[in-house]
């Protein structure tokens, strides 16, 4: 097996790891699953080619992608993660004793293993009590929901490619509108601001076809594509900046990257980033 890994960006350019220890090299029936030990990051999941996560630095993506919502949110109660076959997502969801439920629609039941067995970092948090995981096609499970069924929804998904197509569309974001209660709030990865602007912009699109709060928010991973990535934002009533604070302060104690500054300072968007979403600029 080759003792190096490379994310390869537009054939030109790469992002990538020495390997220290194959442990997965399949096709699913969705994608092409890769994992594996790192010299420098610990263990590594890829999907089709596309970094996912690794051990040394997704607690920041997962913070970033949950604690906002959870947080602006008053009293979220049921949650559904789509995607999020790791367990990251879930296990910071968790760290919110106001939960009662959490679902979560996965479409790859080889993901969800494969973390069971070499990313019980992340895959803790699909053992907590609360939470409900399932094999499926989150577009179908959420045509599939009921009205006003949860407080959060959090779209944790791989890239727009293959089966997280449609999870980048307004047709997705009218059913999500219509499950979420009346405080609702929806988010999603969103995307590199510099690899991928046109799917940060389109996100944010179908978002604000639907939702009448949008917002995108920002926070630098290291091993994602150019070391910044997007968050789309969507709420029925509540803007993001609206959030308890002795909340916060709870949960940031927890967090090696989240706290109630971050919180704030992630909205603020360089000007490249506002042009390319269609905000003004000043
Ligand atoms: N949480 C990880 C991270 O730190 O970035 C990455 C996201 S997680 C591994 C992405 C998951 O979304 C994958 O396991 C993939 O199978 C799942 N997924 C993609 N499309 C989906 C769909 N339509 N319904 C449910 N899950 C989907």
């Amino acid at each position: 097996m080759k003792q190096e890994y490379r994310e390869v960006y537009e054939n030109m350019s790469f992002f990538g790891f020495t390997v220290e220890e194959w442990f997965v090299n399949t096709q699913s029936s969705f994608q092409k699953i890769e994992c594996f030990r790192s010299k420098s990051h610990g263990v590594v999941l890829a999907l089709d080619g596309l970094i996912q996560l690794t051990e040394q630095d997704e607690f920041i993506y997962h913070e970033m992608l949950v604690h906002i919502p959870m947080l602006v949110h008053p009293n979220p109660k049921n949650v559904l993660i789509i995607g999020g076959g790791d367990g990251g997502s879930a296990r910071e969801v968790c760290l919110h004793t106001c939960v009662e439920r959490v679902d979560m629609c996965e479409i790859d039941g080889q993901v969800i293993e494969t973390c069971k067995q070499y990313l019980k970092c992340t895959a803790t948090g699909m053992n907590h009590p609360k939470v409900n995981v399932m094999v499926g096609d989150g577009i179908e499970f959420v045509k599939q929901a009921k009205d006003n069924s949860y407080d959060v929804v959090i779209v944790d998904s791989s890239d727009p490619v293959g089966p997280g197509v449609g999870l980048f569309n307004s047709i997705f974001y009218r059913d999500v509108f219509r499950i979420l209660t009346t405080n609702g709030i929806v988010v999603a990865q969103g995307e590199s601001p510099f690899y991928q602007i046109a799917a940060v912009r389109n996100l944010r699109k179908a978002m604000q076809e639907v939702f009448p709060i949008t917002a995108t928010y920002l926070a630098n991973i290291p091993t994602y594509p150019s070391g910044l990535w997007s968050f789309a934002y969507a709420a029925k009533t509540l803007s993001p900046k609206q959030f308890s604070q002795q909340r916060a302060s709870l949960i940031a104690s927890q967090c090696k990257y989240y706290n109630e500054e971050i919180h704030l300072a992630s909205f603020v968007l360089p000007n490249l980033v506002k042009k390319s979403i269609g905000m003004n600029e000043k």
